[in-house]
């Protein structure tokens, strides 16, 4: 469902982020991807939603073309930025109207869905406060429940974990099994290496913009002779 073709990305003509990056992620799987800061995890995220565009290659999200098809595959995603401070002054609810206008979510389901996830992650009582009272928790949770309003195929989230309290971040880790169970794709970034382990039917670790392992972990464990992931992470990635 993601196609990351040839992938090359250079910032200011001087910044090589992504260097000949190729990957997919097929329905039912949720991808892990790891990588020390800077490597080009958010980067490889952003050219997947088309906030940026890559200086070569081809990207295909859902059988789209983001090329050819931008809008197409924005409805098929679901992305978690990295940062959640955005619309501060809206209040939450506010903030979700505004999100079900611009992805043409019916009322009914509007109605369903943010209260069904806002009842899941206790963010219901805060919906009618502004979110520049939220914590940094409570702004990632309504990120969330923003990005799975228009019931998307594919899910993007960057670092999703970050700041959410134990309860939530299981809440997440479940919709995300859910949501691949049900044939779709889920691709997040995380540099925890224990919600990789605990999460992912296969992980790509990146660094400094190359991809140096595209497989699953029991697969990467077995070809270092079973030394502990964590080692072997940092092995790879601090050489
Ligand atoms: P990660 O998300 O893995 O921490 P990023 O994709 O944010 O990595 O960054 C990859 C590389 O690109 C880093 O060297 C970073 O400094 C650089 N970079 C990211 N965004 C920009 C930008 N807007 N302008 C210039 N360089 C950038
Ligand atoms: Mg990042």
């Amino acid at each position: 469902m993601i196609r990351f073709e040839n992938v090359t990305k250079t910032y200011n003509k001087t910044v090589r982020a992504l260097d000949d990056v190729s990957f997919n992620v097929k329905g039912g799987e949720i991808v892990g991807f790891i990588g020390p800061n800077g490597s080009g995890k958010t980067t490889t995220m952003k050219l997947l939603t088309g906030i940026i565009r890559p200086d070569s290659g081809k990207i295909t999200v859902n059988k789209y073309n983001i090329r050819e098809d931008p809008i197409k595959v924005k409805q098929s995603i679901g992305y978690i930025a990295d940062n959640p401070d955005m619309f501060l002054r809206l209040k939450g609810n506010e903030f979700l109207e505004l999100i079900g206008d611009i992805y043409k979510v019916s009322d009914t389901d509007r109605k369903k869905r943010v209260s069904e996830l806002a009842e899941k992650f206790g963010l219901t009582e805060a919906l009618s406060s502004p979110m520049i009272s939220y914590s940094h928790g409570m702004r990632q949770k309504i990120m969330v429940i923003a990005a799975l309003m228009h019931d998307p195929p594919v899910w993007i989230l960057d670092e999703p974990m970050i700041g959410l309290d134990p309860k939530s971040a299981y809440e997440l880790k479940q919709l995300m099994r859910e949501h691949t169970k049900k044939g779709n794709a889920v691709f997040f970034s995380t540099h925890v290496l224990e919600v990789a382990e605990k999460l992912c039917d296969r992980v790509i670790i990146i660094k400094k913009g190359s991809i140096l392992y595209n497989g699953t972990l029991a697969d990467l464990e077995k070809e270092n002779k079973n030394e502990s992931l964590e080692n072997i992470f940092l092995e790879l990635t601090e050489k």
